[in-house]
Formats: structure tokens, C-alpha cells, sequence
């Protein structure tokens, strides 16, 4: 393990905790399927600490300035990029994503939002309206403690995401990663720490969704933040309405990526390669229904193939790799289910479809053609390498299909016309959508999902709307008149 690792399960008002009382769950390295660190569940006592740190810690907090306040997340920011190589070697060990990834696309992500919303920390306020000689202004005020939850997939860029605007407002937060990859936002609650930031403003406490669950139902929290999957975001949602809570949802998607016959097709087969197989494939956003119009159908779908068999799967520490393991076996045989699934539900199996014979969870990158809008793989989000190339004639069919969908995290389309690429985009039914690209989320832009994908929006100025509320204040000049 790397001298990065950290030294016990949880991070409270300021520093590491253990309580070896709570359920032992041990870190695994995809690669290898060893154990290579073990964080213990929170229990009650933790869990209660925990929250207590948070409440005492916000009011201080939010009692500093704007420009304060950034200047602790633009320091934790340079932080991480100065360890970026070590945070990176652990996030690879935590989720198995090529080190070639995390490297780029993890850490420094992470790093973006606390500089960006660092930067806007000392921007944030209310307005003035005036009403003849009274007025009104508004104070843009923290919400209190947030429960960020994260899944899986981006352990380090999850947390930083929520944390850098949930702190930039003034708010605590305590902070429950995915118990299969619980390491990445310890040491974000180290950095933070080491930024300046006073203790208990940002804590981390580790375990399953029941521990998720006993956050969420505790009076003193104001809001949770989630990043899954549909079924624990309807659980999220529901037992924060028991409490009138405010929540951000970031769920996940089916989304469409549309390849028109006058698009660049070698940018569209990037385009559909970023979109399903990096990290694996276990991205929430993935354009995993490629609707190809049928006159570059047969091009596109032998260039695909050919260059998804130049793949390097290997040692994710490698940096030469490029396509690492799933997250766990559970992962990887529920997405060879959904493989089976579809080739008996017909569609045509062009390249992969089998778990790779060596140690650790990896498989093979997947691409089906003549997949229909009905079948399985079509409907169900995967979660994994498993791409499906469906046929399209008509722009407003395609457009009508692409809808069909309880998600609506994302979409893309690629053409080479201007008007033919918004007049579509305008009709899909998504949160975030890219022309002649995919899957690019800088922290400027908002970044979220309609439909069933969510409610809410991570970055941009968007994110703080979700961080904070206004309070409105009527001042009168003159007398105060009454009936009677
Ligand atoms: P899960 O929904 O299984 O879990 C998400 C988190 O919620 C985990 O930390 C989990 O804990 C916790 N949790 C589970 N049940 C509860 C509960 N009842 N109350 C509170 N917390 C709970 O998702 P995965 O981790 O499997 O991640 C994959 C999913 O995440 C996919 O659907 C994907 O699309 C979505 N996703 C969405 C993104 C987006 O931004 N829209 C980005 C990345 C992923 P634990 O697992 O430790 O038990």
C-alpha cells in the first residue's frame, strides 16, 4: 500500500477515528482482488460524533469571510495537485481505474471545484430591491450540516464536488463514501484540514446505506447530497421529505449519443469510446445507447471494433494501461448478466462479452449492433463496458426514441450541421448534453440530470443555489399603519 493510505475508518473534528466496534469492511483492490486496507462501519457513537463536530463547527465557519473561506479551498486545491500522483496511485487502488485516468481526470477534477468554488466563495450574496422608500435585501445564508453520500465510481471527485460548494456557503458537512471505495475522501478531510479549514467543518464517516440512512433521518441535518442509483435515490429522497430536507440527486442514466451520417466519423467512434468504456464503462453519464444513422452504420461499426481491440487492459498502475478492472465481481457479473441477456434477447454480439481470465474483476469491452429500443441492454442502465449500437433513418424518430426513456441524465450528438445539431439537442430530454463531444464536465458548467436522473445541479454558479438559501428582509421607513 502506499505511504498515502490513511490511518484509520473516519475523519472527525479534525483528525483520524477508529472504533474497531463497527462492521469490518475491507478495501479491496480490483486488480488483484487482495485486501489491501480494511475501514470499520460507523457505529452509533461515531456517527453521533460525527454530526455533533458539524453543528458546533458551521456557525464559526459561515461567520467568516467570503474571501477567507476560498482561500482554505484554493490552498486544499494546490494540495492536491502538488500530491496528485500519490492521491492518484491510492484512488487506482481503490477503484481499479487505470492510473493513466486518475491521474487526469480524478484528483485534479477534484481540485478544480475547490479552486472554482473558492473562487466564487467571496462573490456570494443577496440583492437590494427598492420599493419607494422601503426596500428589501436579500441574504444569501448557509442551509447548516449537509450528508454528502457518494457511489463508487469517482470516490475523490464525488466528495470534492460536493464538499467545495457545500463549504464555500458556509455549511458543515459530514461526508459517507461508498464502502467499496471508502479512501479517496479521508484524505480530502486531511488536506482540507491542512488548508486551514477549522476542524469539523468537513467530516468523513465510513459504511454501508444504513449508515447513509441514520445521517439522513437526524434532525440536525439540512440537506443531503447523493450520487447513485435510482432505487437508493428514491430511498434518499423519501426519508429526506420526512424531514422537509433539501436535497441534490445525481442519479444514473440510459443516455443517447446520435451519430448522424454527415458527422466526422472517426471524432463520433472517440466519442462513443470515452462515452462507454472509460473507468470501465462505470460512468453515470455514459452515451450507452448509439444510435447510428444506417448510412454509416456498417463503417462506423468495423472502425469501432477495430479500435476498441486496441484496448490496453492490464495493470491499472501501468501507466500504459487504458481499460482496467471492474469495480468488484459483484459488478462485473451483474453487467455479464446483462450481456447474456442481450444475445438472447437477439442483438448481434460484434467484440467481448466474457470476463478476462486472470486475477481481479476484468472484462472485456463490450459492443452489440442491431440492438432494438425494447431489448434489455437497451432499457436497463449497465454500469459497465457494454456498448449498444442501435439504427436510426429519421431525425424525428431518433429524436422520439432517444426520449423514450425514464432517464434523462445526458446526451449527445454528433454532425457536421450547425442547425441540425441544436434543433435536436433542443428536443432531448436531458441535463446535460454535448455537441460533437461526450462526457466532458468541466466544474463551470452545471452538471445533473431530468427524469428520473436527479434533481439539482452539481457546479457552475448553479451549484450553490443548492447549498444555500435566501432570506428576505423588509425594511420600512415610515410608520407602520394598522386597521385598528
Ligand atoms: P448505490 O445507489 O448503490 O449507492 C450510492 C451510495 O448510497 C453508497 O454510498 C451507498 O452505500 C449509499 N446508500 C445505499 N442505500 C442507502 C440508503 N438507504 N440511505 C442512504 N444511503 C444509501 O450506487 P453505486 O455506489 O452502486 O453507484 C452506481 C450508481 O451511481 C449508478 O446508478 C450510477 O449511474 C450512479 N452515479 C450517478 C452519477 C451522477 O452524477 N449522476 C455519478 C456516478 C454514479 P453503500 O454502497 O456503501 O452501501
Amino acid at each position: 500500500m502506499t505511504n498515502a493510505q490513511p490511518s484509520a475508518s473516519h475523519f472527525i473534528n479534525g483528525q483520524y477515528v477508529e472504533d474497531t466496534a463497527g462492521t469490518p469492511i475491507p478495501v479491496i483492490y480490483p486488480a488483484t482482488g487482495e485486501t489491501i486496507a480494511t475501514v470499520y462501519s460507523a457505529t452509533p457513537a461515531i456517527i453521533d460524533a460525527a454530526l455533533t463536530a458539524a453543528e458546533a463547527a458551521q456557525a464559526q465557519w459561515a461567520a467568516m469571510t467570503g474571501t477567507e473561506r476560498g482561500r482554505v479551498l484554493r490552498r486544499a486545491a494546490d494540495i492536491i495537485r502538488d500530491r496528485n500522483r500519490d492521491l492518484s496511485v491510492l484512488e487506482t487502488m481503490d477503484t481499479g481505474k487505470p492510473l493513466q485516468e486518475t491521474l487526469i481526470a480524478d484528483a485534479t477534477s477534484g481540485a478544480d471545484a475547490l479552486e472554482y468554488f473558492g473562487g466564487l466563495a467571496a462573490t456570494l450574496g443577496g440583492e437590494h430591491l427598492q420599493l419607494g422608500d422601503d426596500f428589501v435585501y436579500t441574504v444569501r445564508e448557509p442551509l447548516g450540516v449537509c450528508v454528502g453520500i457518494g457511489a463508487w465510481n469517482y470516490p475523490t471527485q464525488i466528495a470534492c464536488w460536493k464538499a467545495a460548494p457545500a463549504l464555500t456557503c458556509g455549511n458543515a458537512m459530514v461526508f459517507k463514501p461508498s464502502e467499496q471505495t471508502p479512501l479517496g475522501a479521508l484524505k480530502l478531510a486531511e488536506i482540507l484540514i491542512e488548508a486551514g479549514l477549522p476542524a469539523g467543518v468537513f467530516n468523513v464517516v465510513q459504511g454501508l446505506g444504513n449508515v447513509g440512512a441514520s445521517l439522513i433521518e437526524d434532525a440536525r441535518v439540512a440537506k443531503v447530497s447523493l450520487t447513485g442509483s435510482v432505487p437508493t435515490g428514491r430511498k434518499v429522497y423519501a426519508a429526506a421529505a420526512a424531514g422537509i430536507k433539501h436535497v441534490t440527486m445525481e442519479l444514473g442514466g440510459k443516455s443517447p449519443m446520435i451519430v448522424f451520417d454527415d458527422a466526422n466519423i472517426e471524432d463520433a467512434i472517440s466519442g462513443a469510446i470515452n462515452g462507454n468504456f472509460y473507468s470501465s464503462g462505470q460512468i453515470c453519464s455514459n452515451g450507452t445507447r448509439v444510435f447510428v444513422h444506417r448510412a454509416i452504420k456498417d463503417k462506423f461499426l468495423s472502425r469501432l471494433v477495430e479500435r476498441t481491440k486496441t484496448a490496453v487492459i492490464g495493470d491499472p498502475l501501468d501507466e500504459a494501461t487504458n481499460f482496467g478492472p471492474m469495480v468488484s465481481d459483484t459488478q462485473r457479473q451483474q453487467v455479464l448478466g446483462f450481456i447474456a441477456k442481450g444475445q438472447s434477447e437477439g442483438a448481434r454480439l460484434m467484440l467481448g462479452g466474457q470476463a478476462i481470465e486472470r486475477d481481479g474483476f476484468y472484462m472485456e469491452p463490450t459492443v452489440f449492433a442491431d440492438v432494438t429500443d425494447d431489448m434489455t441492454i437497451a432499457r436497463d442502465e449497465i454500469f459497465g463496458p457494454v456498448l449498444s449500437v442501435l439504427d436510426f433513418d429519421d431525425e424525428d424518430d431518433v429524436i422520439a426514441r432517444a426520449n423514450d426513456t425514464g432517464f434523462g441524465l445526458a446526451a449527445g450528438v454528433y454532425t457536421n450541421d450547425l442547425t441540425c445539431a441544436h434543433r435536436v439537442i433542443r428536443q432531448l430530454r436531458a441535463g446535460t448534453c454535448w455537441i460533437n463531444t461526450y462526457n466532458l464536465t468541466p466544474v463551470e458548467a452545471p452538471f445533473g440530470g431530468t427524469k428520473l436522473s436527479g434533481v439539482g445541479r452539481e457546479n457552475g454558479k448553479a451549484a450553490i443555489e443548492h447549498y444555500s438559501e435566501l432570506k428576505t428582509v423588509y425594511v420600512a421607513t415610515g410608520p407602520t399603519e394598522a386597521a385598528f
